[in-house]
């Protein structure tokens, strides 16, 4: 029985003023009772402020973690630095950061353990870009971002990562994966950690990432290995959100 669970990636976008009024329509969009376990992964700026002013059900998150602990790494936000302001989750391993700031398996496997270390959940991002799906390497690729996490976490730490299969080509785009593309890798992703640890592969938490929004949402969500999504463009707006998180299927009802 998995609880799926709807995250935002807020990125590095608004300014206070945007900020604001998107917590405030996110407290008119997202109910109390919601089934789904929600958050945003706010900048690190604003964490303080969008914890003081959301509703208890939207849980906080960061977008990415120094894998130190503390010391002389100017710039960088430690684990225990977001879990003093409350923060649940964070994401590691974007694509984004992945290409841009040449983040490596082993560098966000290490990210990811010291969030966990810390008391929150780990959103560790995966995903092929189009050339490698086109040249036969989404297998490789995505088994090297998965098994990575098996040889750094311990199989405690395990339990606290949520896996966001985002296919690079995918984010951004309004182009997602179809159902058939999702339901496809959400499996063999499974099966991979299904190879390390039968038990943990029925619980952890696959979730899709890549043009997700109001109108794919109710299909994507109801595959049957898709636990929930990460939202970048239509977290943006508090209605889309919403309307995303009652898509959700819930495993009580
Ligand atoms: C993301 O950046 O994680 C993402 C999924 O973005 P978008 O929903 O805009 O494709």
């Amino acid at each position: 029985m998995r609880k799926q669970v709807i995250l935002g990636n807020w990125k590095m976008n608004g300014n206070f003023a945007e900020i604001k009024s998107l917590c405030e329509s996110l407290n008119r969009a997202v109910s109390d009772d919601a089934k789904a376990d929600v958050a945003v992964c706010v900048p690190f700026v604003y964490v303080d402020y969008v914890r003081a002013n959301v509703i208890k059900k939207i849980g906080l998150g960061a977008q990415n973690v120094s894998e130190h602990d503390n010391g002389a790494y100017t710039g960088e936000i430690s684990a225990s630095m977001l879990k003093d302001l409350s923060c649940e989750y964070v994401i590691v391993g974007h694509s984004e950061r992945r290409t841009l700031f040449q983040e490596s398996n082993q560098l966000v496997a290490k990210k990811a353990k010291k969030a966990i270390a810390s008391g929150m959940k780990a959103i560790v991002c995966v995903g092929e870009t189009l050339a490698e799906r086109n040249e036969g390497e989404l297998e490789r690729v995505l088994t090297a971002q998965v098994e990575i996490l098996f040889d750094v976490l311990s199989e405690k730490e395990l339990e606290e990562v949520i896996i966001a299969y985002e296919p690079v080509w995918a984010i951004g785009t309004g182009l997602a994966a179809t159902p058939e593309q999702v339901q496809s890798v959400h499996k063999f992703i499974r099966s991979v950690v299904t190879k390390s640890n039968e038990l943990l592969a029925k619980s952890i938490r696959i979730v899709y990432g890549g043009s997700l929004k109001p109108s794919n949402a109710k299909t994507l969500l109801a595959l049957e290995d898709v636990d929930g999504g990460l939202i970048g463009g239509a977290s943006l707006k508090g209605e889309d959100f919403g309307e995303i998180i009652n898509q959700a299927k819930c495993i009580t009802c």
